[in-house]
């Protein structure tokens, strides 16, 4: 039987008294469950936002003060840098460091990510956990199936939902697990304040998403394994990235123009952004990213195609390179 669900938007009161669920902003049924469902894949507790940038801002919003600095891993999700700047109006600093080492001293917040998208890094867990400040942790490539940052000694995980975890392209979600029960409080008390829970729609997509995450992942990361030691030996590919788990990768081809034929040139692949998805897709992350990456990197997340076609479209791209 799946999860019903649940759209309304406010409950009677019972005996005069709110009950478990009053008005859809603070919770609601298909929410909770959803929460409840990756909290424990998380070991922890889960509070889903309107998107996983959403969950993002409400870490730095409830948890900070403005004066307060961000160190944030180099080479994480681009979008987080994009929206800790939007932030610095609001007086919440940040400066970047290297994840494979330890954070600078005298920040307020380490931000690290397992691995880091699309650099594929993984973060040192013990030198970030040493230091005195709060430890957040993107796992968004990683999914809890891989890492669990609660278990390294994280205080905070954050996940772009949206990605993995409901997998189809169809639900912009975002979440975040704890197991300190004051951060939770805080995040859940921001959350109701300024309004940016997910829908039950979105939530429900979640978990039926959810109940094929492992599959779905073991099936992925087989076929990106096949990709990389193909791509490894490929003359047109300069380099490979790849954490050694997982579904995402990126390469180097020469350039920019090459990196343009061989993302326009693939034909299974499709040629968008956004990664977990069960279709395969292929971007050029300098358009986003600029000088950040190599001019001729792409982004592979692989889905799950038939793993001998995905090569085959890949290798008559790279043909192009
Ligand atoms: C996509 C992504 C995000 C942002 O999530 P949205 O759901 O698009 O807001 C954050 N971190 C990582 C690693 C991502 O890939």
């Amino acid at each position: 039987m799946t999860t019903p669900l649940e759209r309304s938007t406010t409950w009677p009161y019972e005996d005069g008294e709110p009950g478990a669920f009053t008005y859809a902003r603070f919770s609601s049924p298909t929410v909770a469950e959803a929460e409840r469902r990756l909290g424990e894949l998380d070991g922890g507790e889960a509070l889903l936002f309107a998107s996983g940038t959403a969950a993002s801002t409400a870490i730095v919003l409830a948890l900070l003060e403005p004066g307060q600095t961000v160190a944030l891993a180099a080479g994480a999700y681009y979008g987080t840098g994009v929206m800790l700047d939007e932030l610095a109006r609001w007086g919440v600093r940040h400066v970047e460091f290297d994840q494979t080492g330890p954070p600078p001293n005298d920040v307020d917040l380490i931000w690290l990510e397992a691995p880091s998208n699309p650099f594929l890094t993984m973060p040192d867990f013990e030198a970030a956990c040493a230091h005195p400040a709060l430890v957040v942790c993107d796992a968004t490539a990683a999914t809890p199936l891989n890492v669990r940052p609660l278990d390294h000694g994280c205080d905070v995980v954050v996940h772009s939902a949206t990605k993995y975890l409901a997998g189809h392209d169809d639900a912009l979600v975002g979440a975040v697990v704890t197991r300190n029960t004051e951060i939770a409080a805080r995040l859940r008390e921001h959350r109701t304040r300024t309004g940016c829970v997910c829908a039950p729609d979105v939530a429900w997509l979640l978990l039926r998403g959810l109940q094929t995450l492992e599959v779905r992942l073991a099936r992925q990361t087989a076929s990106a394994r096949a990709i990389v030691e193909r791509l490894r030996d490929h003359p047109a590919v300069e380099r490979v990235r790849y954490p050694g788990f997982g579904a995402l990768l990126s390469f180097d081809v020469v350039d920019a123009n090459a990196a343009r034929r061989v993302e326009t040139g693939t034909r299974l692949i499709a040629n968008m952004t956004s990664l977990g998805g069960v279709r395969s897709r292929i971007e050029a992350r300098s358009r986003w990213e600029g000088d950040r990456v190599s001019p001729g990197l792409l982004r592979l997340s692989v889905g799950l195609e038939d793993p001998d076609a995905l090569w085959a479209d890949l290798e008559q791209a790279l043909a192009r390179a």
